[in-house]
């Protein structure tokens, strides 16, 4: 039996079921048997890839993007540049890249990555050697500066409780022990207030909410609207939750999240509406955008056509097959949602709208 699979019977033996988010905590992050802790999950070979190791389109139109944003907001210096989840540092490596020609940039730039996997860690400290770069633990370490973010595919990581309407009320969907096997069952105490809102829906559906999404993407505003900045926030989500989207991906096929613990990522979908309505007293939120539309107006296209010219053959056939994936609506380009973030007042980044 898998160790994880073991400790976490126990826990549940001992102390009753256990909740979605607890479990995705223990499964993702334990410090000896964690899916982040001790593995490198991205590329070919390993479990899933994403935006950024697909094509250095990705990175170089969200970086000239976010450089665009510093200079409408009057160039400010110092700011931090920073990221959440950097994986293997390759969406950073091509933002440094395309923003070396914009004047000031570099020079005023404070790096700042927030990443809980020591083997991901390395592999940003060799993928970007050049630059000084800081690690912090979290948003609440980041010096009082203008704040420039990105997240690509960082929030789906981050714990989810799930909840089920019953006959008559709502009960959250546990994770429970039968013989030495991980299951779902239902949790016995009621949670309260907050399905007002979905009291409309009928018996079967399914909720899911994000506390640490929540806490995380608050302090992020909470941070531009008082030094100024701008994040974008990329992910597979969408607007609102009435359906369950906890699962599992293992080398590149999806599983059931209760088979393998601490060996297969876990996610769930991001909830935007969630996040402009938790943020929206405090900072200005664009509205949502699929990343297919939003790298078009980004011109995707003509960017690829010019990178198009000096390719041939196999290195051709690859490059288109990556502008389709990123882009198209049946790949990448519907399932993958973006939002800007930006303090009242300020212009929103290229291609986001209000
Ligand atoms: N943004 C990268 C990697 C996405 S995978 C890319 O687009 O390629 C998710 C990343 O978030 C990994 O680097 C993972 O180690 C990191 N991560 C996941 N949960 C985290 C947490 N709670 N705190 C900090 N980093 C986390």
């Amino acid at each position: 039996m898998i160790k994880l699979q073991k400790i976490l019977c126990r826990q549940i033996n001992r102390f009753g079921p256990m909740s979605i988010a607890d479990y995705m905590t223990q499964c993702l992050l334990h410090p000896d048997y964690g899916y982040y802790t001790q593995k490198n999950p991205i590329g070919a070979n390993s479990d899933f890839i994403t935006s950024p190791e697909i094509s250095q389109m990705f990175g170089e139109l969200i970086g000239l993007n976010l450089a665009q944003t510093w200079l409408d907001q009057g160039s400010p210096s110092p700011f931090c540049l920073t990221e959440l989840g950097p994986g293997q540092g390759s969406l950073m490596q091509d933002i440094l890249r395309v923003t070396k020609s914009i004047p000031g940039f570099h020079a005023a730039m404070k790096i700042n990555l927030v990443e809980v996997s020591p083997t991901l860690k390395k592999r940003q400290k060799q993928a970007l050697a050049q630059y000084s770069i800081t690690w912090i633990d979290s948003i609440a370490d980041l010096p009082t500066l203008p704040l420039f973010l990105i997240a690509n595919e960082f929030f789906d990581c981050l714990p989810i409780r799930q909840f089920l309407k019953g006959k008559n009320d709502w009960q959250e969907q546990m994770i429970g022990v039968t013989d030495t096997q991980l299951c779902f069952v239902l949790g016995t105490k009621k949670p309260n207030e907050i399905f007002q809102e979905y009291a409309h829906l009928p018996q079967g559906s399914i909720v899911e909410a994000s506390p640490s999404t929540l806490a995380l993407s608050t302090a992020i505003a909470l941070h531009i609207a008082s030094f100024g900045g701008a994040a974008i926030i990329i992910d597979y989500g969408d607007w609102g939750s009435n359906s369950d989207t906890f699962q599992s991906v293992k080398d590149h096929k999806k599983c059931s999240p209760l088979t393998y613990p601490g060996q297969s990522d876990l996610t769930a979908h991001v909830d935007f509406k969630a996040i402009s309505t938790a943020l929206s007293p405090i900072a200005k939120i664009s509205s949502m955008v699929t990343q297919g539309i939003l790298l078009e107006r980004l011109g995707i296209t003509t960017r690829a056509q010019q990178l198009a010219q000096n390719m041939s053959k196999d290195t051709l056939k690859n490059h288109i097959a990556a502008h389709r994936r990123l882009t198209h609506p049946d790949e990448m380009g519907a399932l993958f949602k973006m939002i800007a973030i930006v303090a009242n007042g300020q212009k929103l980044p290229t291609g986001f709208e209000d």
